[in-house]
Parts: structure tokens; sequence; C-alpha cells
């Protein structure tokens, strides 16, 4: 059954265009960056943090991290590899949420960010107050949310999903003849319930970046481009979705880049993966998917709004200062850890490529 805008409880929590918070990249000299990269090499290597970076940050945060025993990866990942490594103090590169999720698998560690005000338009679309009053209206069903979301709508919920393993939770979810209550990502939501099937509510959110990829406007470039493989992340239009070769998360995409016979490849999702997908099949080419064109909406333009608030000044900033620490209620990030440990138990029984993968 497919029980997408079932009637009054949903609405639209999409951001409004005017809300969207413009692009900034950090403009510097090529004497200002070395400048600034040299000075966080000697900051980490005097302190004890780690540094995490998220593919959709700047190349110079992800090079950084690479060069000094950091890591550069999705959310999850960066999590995980924060909590194996020794260092006592995590500087996490991304969005909040993503220093949020760090914080909650690692409650000792000290989670530092270049940015608090690096948000997430799923994030922001998902408010708990509303989100919670939602769920309780709706006790028979079991409740599964993206990573892309609080703390607080993490305690809420029973399951928490990467775009990697969410389909396999969910079929799992659907031959246990469970209902579900899908948040924020609508596209993702759709997108998962056409692969299984399943009976799933969808929470109204959506990503500012992935929603701008135009399904008509990847038509014609794929006419230019004949021999190009579509890369698109699920985060993006259904009209968008359906043309692509492989659907898959942020890393997903790069494997696919590196597996795949191909030369060219169009790809719809944030153009701060392109660091690491040149990087890692050099040989190749790589197209940004169209955001603008006859139906441009484009504000975003393919790159994060509150990505690009990651830049190396703040960087140096948080790192001389001690500040920006991220903090969850311990209450709130316990049962936020309930439903993020569902999945981590679901994947060991499942094997490591489920996980791989979230925004
Ligand atoms: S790219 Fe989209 S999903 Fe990812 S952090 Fe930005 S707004 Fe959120």
């Amino acid at each position: 059954m497919n029980a997408i805008n079932p009637g009054l409880e949903l609405r639209d929590y999409r951001m409004p265009p005017d809300e969207v918070p413009e692009t900034i990249v950090e403009t510097l000299s090529i004497e200002e960056r070395d400048e600034l990269k040299a000075r966080v090499k000697k900051l980490l290597k005097k302190q004890d943090p780690v540094l995490v970076a998220h593919y959709y940050t700047d190349a110079d945060l992800q090079l950084l991290a690479d060069e000094t025993g950091g890591y550069v990866s999705d959310s999850l990942d960066m999590a995980r590899f924060g909590h194996e490594s020794p260092a006592s103090t995590l500087v996490v590169c991304g969005v909040r949420f993503m220093g949020e999720t760090a914080k909650i698998l690692n409650p000792e560690k000290r989670i530092l960010m270049p940015d608090l005000a690096a948000d997430c338009s799923l994030d922001i679309g998902c408010p708990i107050d509303g989100f919670s009053k939602f769920c309780d209206q709706h006790p028979d069903r079991t409740v599964v949310v993206y990573a892309n979301t609080s703390a607080a709508v993490k305690a809420r919920a029973d399951w928490m999903v990467t775009s990697g393993s969410a389909v396999d939770v969910i079929n799992s979810l659907r031959d246990q003849g469970k209902k579900i209550i899908w948040a924020p990502d609508k596209y993702l939501g759709q997108y998962v319930q056409e692969k299984t099937g399943a009976d799933m509510l969808i929470w109204q959110g959506a990503c500012v970046v992935h929603e701008e990829f135009k399904g008509v406007e990847l038509e014609l470039l794929r006419r230019e481009h004949p021999q190009a493989k579509v890369l698109v992340h699920p985060e993006s239009p259904a009209s968008v979705i359906k043309q692509a070769d492989v659907v898959s998360s942020t890393t997903g995409i790069i494997k696919a880049a590196m597996e795949l016979d191909a030369r060219e490849f169009i790809v719809a999702t944030d153009k701060g993966i392109f660091h690491k997908m040149q990087e890692m099949a050099p040989d190749k080419v790589f197209i940004e998917a169209p955001t603008a064109g006859i139906s441009a909406t484009c504000k975003s333009c393919a790159h994060c709004p509150w990505m690009a608030m990651n830049t190396l000044r703040k960087l140096v900033h948080v790192l001389e200062t001690g500040s920006n620490e991220i903090q969850v209620n311990p209450e709130t990030g316990r049962r936020a850890k309930i439903a993020i440990q569902r999945l981590l138990d679901f994947t060991r029984s499942k094997g490591p490529s489920v996980l791989a993968g979230d925004a």
C-alpha cells in the first residue's frame, strides 16, 4: 500500500527557497590557503584532535583529514572511525547532525565543529515537537528515521537508517508485518517505498541540494554524453532517479565510479564529492547533473550551503580555541543510540555492505 500524503496530518516540510542560505565558498589566495593549512597541521600535531570530514566539504579539508591521520567518509562511518580512534577530541567537518551522531556514539569524547550553525534542510524540516505529535497519532507504526535528523528525532525513533541500508531494513520490517512511519526525506522515502512495497507514511521533507536536480535537463545532458553512466543519490526527485544507472549513497557512488566500466559519469549529488571521486578514479570524467535550465529554481546549485560553512579559517579558530563543542543531552543521546544500535546490529547480521553510506 502506498500511504504517501494520507490526509491532513502531513504538510509540506520542505524549506521555502527564500529561507535557504546562499552557498558562500571561502575565497583565499594560494598563500593564505597554504598558510592556514600549515597552521592546521601544526595545531593537530601539537594537540590530540583527529579530523574527520564529509565527502561534501571543501577539498582542502578532505586533504587535511587524509594527510593528518584523520578520515573522509559518510556520516555514520565518520562516527565509527571516531569511535575507534584513540583521540579524545574529534573535529567533525560536516553538518550538525553528523557532530551529534559522533557524540551519541562517543559520549566520552569531545566533539568540535568548525561552525555550529552548519545545519541540514532535512533536519530543519523535521522539528521534534511536530514529528513526535505525528508519531503519537500512529502508535501502531514503527518509526524509521534517516541519519539526517536531530538527536531528539532519533531518540523518538525505533530505527535510524542510512541511504545505503534503508531498503534492506524496510524489507525486513515489512516481512515482519510492520507498518512504517518514514522521515524526513520524501524522495528517499518514495524510492524505498517503491523498492519494498512496504506500507509507509512518509514525512514531507527534502534536501535543498538534491531536490534541485532536474529530470528534463538531465535527459538533454544524457543526449550530449550518450556513453556516460548516471550516478544518482536517492535524495533526488523520482524524475532524476528513474534515469540512473546506479542509485546509491555517497560511498556507493564513489565505489560505482571506480568499478563501472565507463569513462564518463553524470553525477547527481553535492559536487563536493568530485574531489574524492577524482582521487579514487583519476582517469575518469565526472560531469555535474544539471540544476539549471528551463525549469531551474537553483539556489544551492549542487553545493550544500551548510557544508560550505566548514572553512579553513573556522577550522583554525576551533583548533586554537577549543570552541564550538557539540552537546547532546545524555538521556536523549542514550535513547537515540538505541535506534542507531539497531541498525548496527542489523548490518552485522547482513554483512558490512548494507551499512555503507549515508548522506
Ligand atoms: S546536502 Fe542536503 S542532506 Fe546533505 S547536509 Fe546539505 S541539506 Fe542536508
